[in-house]
């Protein structure tokens, strides 16, 4: 990281001269100017609202009012198309902590164009609703307005004002998502906790009890109902969360087995989860009862068999510590748990020869094994004994050393194994993995060669994002070009980015991969922050969808899933990390001078375990959970994904209605709207893009227990040789023309503004890791 100063931003003419010294062929010319032309008018902007975090002091006051009142808020909401798929639990907070405001005649309560904060209830009075000057509708009691301000900060459609005085009841969007996503996040929490209550499903990560949690179904039953009878087959879970219920009739009938009761945060039924025996006892409650309810099939379409999901957690975990094969990412993991098979060997059976060659691999499964070298004379020394979860004949994964030890079973012994020649097939040599890795670590120490900020020479702007410039840059030392980014640091702060800005320095220079924009240094200076990134020379797939030479905006089908395969294969990588990515759209991928996808902009990239609430993205890409504030993950990347694949190849995306700028329109259509598919489109595309655009993301592909896989084994990609096209060995359907390596050409001109507003340091140092 160095130290800079604005001083040498060169006189933008200059980039234009040198792109112009050897200009493109005159198709290509034209083909960018085409480009330009058009895609200035429909770049579509991100959209954030303010982070939210459970743990500060922020704590919202509630407002008494009149039931009445509750009840007239609670009926608007009911009746307002955004905010009708708010959960009844959730308007009742709402509507406690909605706050009065009177209005006299006259007064302007929303202004066209302002930035909003607020929704509105009215109580009384009678306001206009104009846009343009035009009164479009007229809101009287019981009416609302202002709803997309609950969700983000865009500026107001419309004008309201008051035309008779009036009260109206008023709700601002920080408390709105605070009580969202906290009633979101307490009640998962609460399932969490139910479930956890159950020991077989003790050996599931956090991340699946999550999972779970989300898909459980609260149910109710009357006094005296019966829940299970016995001899049927069973497919729930069930955990009691209020009430008690009888157990009874257990056994084969030969012996009378006592009733029992169970309640609170007890649980029956759990077999079902397992086993498809039928039933073995009658449940009937004894009192009215809530319960929680998980079926084996939501979870097996989630998690795979609980069988299977504790085998693999535990073999996953162990892959995870094997040394030489720590490296591995979580995908590749995740293949060779596939390949694992299962092996018993009775007891006392010889599994592994000290000496002999050998060619497999071992994780215990069930069962025990006693590790033993020879100690000379013909003794043989026991040096430890294995039990579940241990491994050993890990390096016949890399070589035909012989084996070190004896390794004998103790009692019955059930094994993971994994054959090397299978390793091999799936991954390639694990030798060729281990050196790969080390050269990719040459390759990153030698990009990260020291460039001195006064060394480069800044020339024209390549595009425009949410809080700064990206221009084009030249090392004046080596003459390479370079893409900085150029950040205001009192932006920066007026928008509260601090914390994405240092995550996207972070995880940029985390990445190393083929589908992912490189970053080389960081610089900052008084007034800004700097990202000095790869320049990628073909443009925007933005520009290239929606250039003049094509009305359509869409691609043909083999050109869309060329460039779909990179990006699901950048998601695959980044999600390995834990990585959500959160602003897919055609605008932030590039296409390098091969005529692949580089993925750019990582600004609201976040390292995510578990789930986060923050709304940010791109309206038309935003997933129903984004919309809605109860929580999300990994999940929204698939569905922007599917949103992606439907604009390369219908040519506009899918819930942007007539009106693009109709923002409220979109989130109403993400919520609600059928997804319509134009007849061409090939049945194989339609289905990927309706299992993407899944509202319920327990069901959407790449969000259960297969995971991306799912996705690229669809029959769409069918053909597609991932290798190849990740070592960039396919033929690119399109390959931009360029003059020279500064050759900027395909990018839109956009006017230089290079005025940089004074940073008053507020004494904070956020900045001082970037
Ligand atoms: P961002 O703020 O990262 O979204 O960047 C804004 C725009 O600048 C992008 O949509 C691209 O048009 C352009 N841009 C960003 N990064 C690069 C890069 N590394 N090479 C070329 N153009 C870029």
């Amino acid at each position: 990281m160095g130290c800079a100063s604005s001083s040498n931003i060169q006189d933008t003419n200059q980039l234009d001269n040198i792109a112009n010294t050897d200009a493109p062929t005159s198709t290509d010319r034209r083909v960018s100017l085409a480009m330009r032309e058009k895609r200035d008018a429909q770049r579509r902007g991100d959209i954030f609202a303010e982070s939210i975090h459970f743990d500060d002091e922020y704590q919202p006051n509630t407002t008494p009012k009149p039931e009445a009142i509750t009840a007239l808020i609670k009926e608007a909401l009911s009746r307002n198309a955004l905010m009708s798929i708010i959960s009844e639990l959730d308007m009742d907070v709402m509507a406690g902590f909605m706050v009065k405001v009177h209005f006299a005649k006259g007064d302007t309560v929303i202004q066209e164009g302002d930035s909003g904060d607020f929704f509105y209830v009215v109580e009384s009075g009678v306001f206009d609703i104009s846009v343009k000057n035009e009164v479009v509708f007229t809101a009287r009691t019981g009416g609302s307005f202002g709803e997309l301000a609950l969700l983000y900060n865009c500026p107001r459609a419309a004008t309201i004002t008051t035309v008779e005085a009036g009260d109206l009841w008023a709700l601002d969007r920080v408390t709105f998502r605070w009580i969202v996503a906290r009633n979101a996040e307490d009640q998962l929490d609460e399932c969490k906790k139910f479930l956890r209550n159950v020991p077989l499903l003790q050996e599931l990560t956090d991340n699946q009890m999550s999972q779970l949690a989300n898909v459980v179904q609260l149910v109710h039953f009357k006094k005296g109902e019966r829940i299970i009878t016995k001899g049927e087959k069973g497919n729930v879970l069930y955990i009691v969360k209020s009430g008690t219920v009888v157990c009874s009739d257990a056994g084969d009938g030969t012996t009378t087995m006592e009733s029992i009761r169970i309640s609170n945060g007890e649980y029956f039924g759990e077999r079902a989860l397992m086993t498809h025996e039928p039933r073995a006892a009658n449940v009937t409650a004894e009192t009215d009862v809530v319960a929680l309810a998980l079926d084996r099939q939501a979870f097996d379409e989630i998690l795979g068999s609980l069988r299977e999901v504790i085998d693999r957690n535990m073999s996953m975990r162990v892959i995870q510590s094997v040394p030489i094969l720590k490296s591995l990412s979580a995908s590749k993991r995740a293949v060779l748990f596939a390949a694992l098979i299962a092996a018993t060997f009775p007891d006392k059976t010889s599994v592994i020869t000290e000496g002999e060659h050998g060619s497999t691999f071992y994780i215990i499964k069930n069962g025990h094994a006693i590790v033993s070298k020879s100690g000379g004379n013909d003794n043989t020394i026991e040096i430890a004994k294995l039990s579940v979860g241990d491994y050993f004949g890990e390096m016949a994964l890399l070589n035909d050393e012989p084996r070190k030890a004896n390794v004998i079973a103790c009692g019955q012994l059930e094994c993971f194994i994994l054959e090397r020649a299978k390793f091999v097939e799936l991954l390639g040599p694990l030798q060729d993995i281990l050196n790969k890795e080390a050269e990719d670590r040459k390759v990153e120490l030698k990009a990260r060669e020291h460039i001195e900020f006064s060394d480069l020479q800044i020339l024209r702007t390549l595009g425009t994002g949410t809080f700064g410039r990206v221009k084009l840059a030249r090392h004046a030392v080596s003459g390479k070009a370079y893409a900085m980014k150029v950040l205001q640091k009192s932006q920066v702060v007026a928008y509260k980015q601090q914390l994405n800005i240092l995550n996207e320095k972070n995880i940029l220079a985390s990445c190393n991969h083929p589908f992912i924009l490189k970053l080389f240094q960081t610089f900052k200076d008084q007034n800004c922050l700097y990202l000095l990134m790869e320049f990628v020379q073909g443009g925007e797939l933005f520009s290239y969808l929606h250039c003049n030479d094509r009305p359509s905006g869409r691609l043909p089908n083999d050109h869309a899933r060329f460039y779909a395969s990179h990006v699901i294969l950048a998601l695959e990588y980044l999600h390995d990390r834990m990585i959500i990515y959160r602003d897919l759209k055609p605008e932030n991928l590039l296409i390098d001078e091969e005529g692949y996808i580089k993925v750019v902009d990582f600004g609201f990239a976040k390292v995510c375990q578990d789930r986060t609430y923050t709304l940010c993205g791109t309206p038309e890409y935003l997933a129903p959970e984004l919309v809605l504030g109860k929580g999300h993950n990994k999940g929204v990347d698939y569905w922007a994904y599917g949103v992606l694949i439907y604009e390369m190849c219908v040519g506009t995306s899918p819930f942007c209605g007539n009106n693009p700028s109709d923002q409220v329109q979109i989130c109403r259509n993400i919520l609600k709207e059928p997804l319509r598919f134009p007849s061409w489109l090939s049945g194989s595309c339609k289905d990927l893009i309706s299992k993407l655009l899944d509202r319920d993301v327990s069901k959407r592909l790449g969000c259960n227990h297969s995971g991306i896989t799912s996705i690229r084994s669809h029959p769409w990609f069918h053909g597609i040789e991932w290798d190849k096209m990740y070592k960039k060995k396919e033929p690119a359907p399109w390959l931009p023309t360029l003059a020279n390596p500064l050759d900027a050409s395909k990018f839109a001109v956009i006017e230089e503004w290079d005025d940089i507003t004074a940073y008053e340091d507020d004494g904070s140092k956020w900045e001082a890791d970037f």
